[in-house]
């Protein structure tokens, strides 16, 4: 069986929950990746280990990997693949549901486990309950979470990288611009350790109380759908079922109640540590280190002893 995975990137390098999807389809078979757009990056897919060939859309309309264009050339390209899986983030989600409904089947989002080549796991209930589900589609067409599936190493592969013609599609979208949130901090979902932080922080500029300790341990920084509402910080920090879903090896949670919808998007930390002055909150149910008191005082003597 071959699998072919779409290896979306970003700023021309390939995004680490690609090179999770590129594991979970290595236990599939073989793994051929679909490179949308940049040259540099398909040459970088050829050293992925475990890649047997890359396929390059050069063609400028994949420039800016569109949904729709991307979905038929996937559907152009479906005939020589049993599997066709993507990172479930946010161009896998937009690109891989269109290219199902195009093949006529149905699509496995949020996969966290392969038990054959028809049957997958994945989290239902906003993470309350895990469903096996087995396809007796006769392709298969998968997300996967990065954070149930290490990162394929990018060096030890020598893939052949084929050129692949374009094919016509719908022109109902063109791409206008693109507003990155620019960061140095490592990408929330593939961080080793998330501070998080919620309605208890109270403003966007008490939020920056968060920093320093983030700083200290070289962490991505997070927060909860209240944060992100009440304009504390930007949407793509949100960890949750309609936001991020992150397993870092420490999840710190600051003045965050722990709601289901949050823990959803978390609870699955190796380590979780959670700070809220209410020894009450749901989020100590799942903490395995719990801090009740005024995270004001709590995060800069954190801080301080960090140093
Ligand atoms: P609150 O629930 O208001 O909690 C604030 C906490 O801060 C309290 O526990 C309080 O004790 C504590 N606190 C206050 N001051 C301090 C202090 N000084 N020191 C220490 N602790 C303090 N939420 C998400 O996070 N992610 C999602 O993806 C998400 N998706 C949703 C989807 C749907 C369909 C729905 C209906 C809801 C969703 N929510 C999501 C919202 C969710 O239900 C909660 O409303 C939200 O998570 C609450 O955020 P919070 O914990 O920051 O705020």
């Amino acid at each position: 069986m071959t699998a072919l995975v779409l290896l979306d990137h970003e700023d021309g390098r390939i995004r680490q929950a690609a090179l999770s999807a590129v594991t979970a389809a290595a236990k599939l078979g073989d793994v051929h990746v679909l490179v949308a757009g940049d040259d540099a990056v398909a040459q970088e897919a050829a050293k992925i280990a475990g890649v047997s060939k890359v396929l390059h859309a050069a063609d400028a309309r994949y420039a800016h990997e569109l949904a729709e264009p991307l979905a038929a050339l996937i559907v152009s390209l479906a005939g020589g693949y049993d599997h066709i899986v993507a990172a479930a983030g946010a161009v896998g989600k937009n690109v891989l549901p269109r290219a199902a409904a195009l093949l006529d089947v149905q699509p496995i989002p949020d996969v966290i486990s392969i038990v054959d080549g028809d049957t997958f796991v994945r989290p239902i209930y906003a993470g309350n309950a895990l469903a096996t589900v087995k396809s007796s589609d006769t392709k298969k067409v998968l997300t996967v979470r990065s954070s149930a599936f290490d990162a394929a190493a990018t060096e030890g592969g020598s893939a052949p990288v084929e050129t692949v013609a374009p094919v016509d599609s719908p022109a109902v979208s063109k791409f206008e611009a693109v507003h990155l949130s620019e960061s140095e901090r490592p990408e929330l979902e593939s961080a080793r350790v998330v501070v998080s932080g919620g309605r208890g922080l109270q403003s966007e500029e008490k939020f920056h109380i968060l920093d320093p300790l983030a700083d200290k341990l070289g962490a991505a920084i997070g927060a909860s759908r209240a944060a992100v509402d009440s304009g504390f910080v930007p949407n793509d920090y949100q960890v949750g079922q309609t936001g991020k879903i992150v397993a870092p090896d420490l999840y710190l949670a600051f003045g965050i109640s722990g709601a289901i919808q949050h823990l959803a998007g978390m609870k699955d930390s190796r380590v979780i540590v959670a700070v809220n002055k209410d020894p009450e909150a749901p989020i100590f149910q799942v903490a395995d280190y719990g801090i009740v008191g005024d995270l004001f005082e709590i995060v800069p003597q954190l801080t301080e002893e960090l140093k």
